[in-house]
């Protein structure tokens, strides 16, 4: 029997200050009517992580916290950055089901009662996926769809336009204990999991309070961490590449046997610059690519902790 268990929100906060008070009315009418219709213990609640916020996040939350002991708080010690605010509330809560949702509320909360009654019926991961994009910008919305096709072909295991909006169960959160990697992408890595998962759809909405707190380049930042992360693709890419050019590199010599006699002599020099200019820039491409994993490698070794944590309430 799967009702009435403990539901802990988790909810990831980096100077969300004007979104707060909206965002806790709004959880807490979530977890009142879910209770009441006894799909959720009574005890359940909200934990929002307080990724080293500069502006007055720490105290609003502190108030928060006082006044309801439904709401938890855990600060970290300094900017940690979203993935490991969520790790950190998922390694810490105690609760049958989390879901992680971000404080801006632009993922539809109908679709948690939808993520319940998926847990209800056994599932042990519920992914929310966005149906559109369509309060997307242009650059967002076109470089997020690359991203996820580039993710599709580095590793199989990704829930298209899916951006953390997820339910877990106990079961889960236990075997993610077991992972001990420093560097996560948290959309590459629960699924990894396996376990008995679904997918509910929503419509997401554009932020109504704040302003985001993804730059483009933390965007690429993300997207490169789970694509060298999880697979070896960008390694292999090197190979092929490689094959290719020499392909190229022969073919384009051959042709340039057969037309020796109609080039003169500056556009022999010309080929031979762009032909060096591109196999330079393929060098050091390659040399990045594999010095990113090294990097990553060096990381992992130093086995530094993923986040710190400063203080909590109602934990
Ligand atoms: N966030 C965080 N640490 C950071 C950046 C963002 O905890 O360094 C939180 C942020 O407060 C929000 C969630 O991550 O709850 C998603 O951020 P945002 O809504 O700004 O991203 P977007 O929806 O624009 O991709
Ligand atoms: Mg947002």
């Amino acid at each position: 029997m799967r009702k009435n268990k403990k539901l802990i929100i988790i909810v990831p906060c980096y100077n969300e200050e004007e979104t707060l008070n909206y965002t806790v009315k709004k959880l807490i009418e979530k977890i009142e009517n879910l209770s009441d219709k006894k799909s959720i213990s009574e005890d359940s609640g909200i934990c929002f992580v307080n990724d080293g916020s500069s502006d007055n996040t720490a105290e609003i939350l502190s108030k928060l916290a006082d006044s309801d002991k439904r709401i938890a708080l855990i600060n970290l010690s300094r900017n940690f950055g979203h993935q490991y605010a969520l790790l950190a509330g998922m390694k810490t809560v105690n609760a049958d089901i989390v879901i992680t949702i971000d404080a801006d509320l632009q993922d539809s909360l109908d679709s948690i009662d939808e993520m319940i009654t998926k847990y209800h019926e056994g599932y042990e991961i519920v992914y929310g996926c966005r149906d559109k994009r369509d309060d997307d910008t242009f650059l967002k919305k076109t470089t997020a769809i690359l991203f996820y096709k580039l993710m599709k072909i580095c590793c199989k295991r990704i829930y298209y336009n899916h951006a953390d909006y997820r339910l877990m169960s106990r079961k889960a959160l236990d075997l993610l204990k077991e992972y001990n990697e420093k560097v996560v992408f948290l959309r590459g890595l629960i699924p990894h999991l396996g376990l008995k998962s679904t997918v509910v759809y929503y419509d997401r909405q554009s932020r109504i309070l704040g302003k985001s707190k993804y730059n483009y380049v933390k965007m690429f930042e993300l997207a490169w961490r789970g694509i060298t992360d999880y697979s070896v693709f960008p390694i292999r890419l090197i190979t092929i590449t490689g094959l290719i050019f020499i392909v190229l590199a022969m073919l384009s010599f051959i042709i340039m046997l057969i037309y020796f006699v109609i080039f003169d002599e500056k556009d022999k020099l010309m080929i031979l610059i762009s032909a060096m200019g591109l196999f330079s820039g393929f060098i050091m491409l390659s040399i990045g690519i594999l010095g990113e994993y090294i990097a990553k490698i060096l990381q992992e070794v130093k086995g530094r902790p993923s986040f710190q944590i400063e203080s909590t309430k109602n934990i």
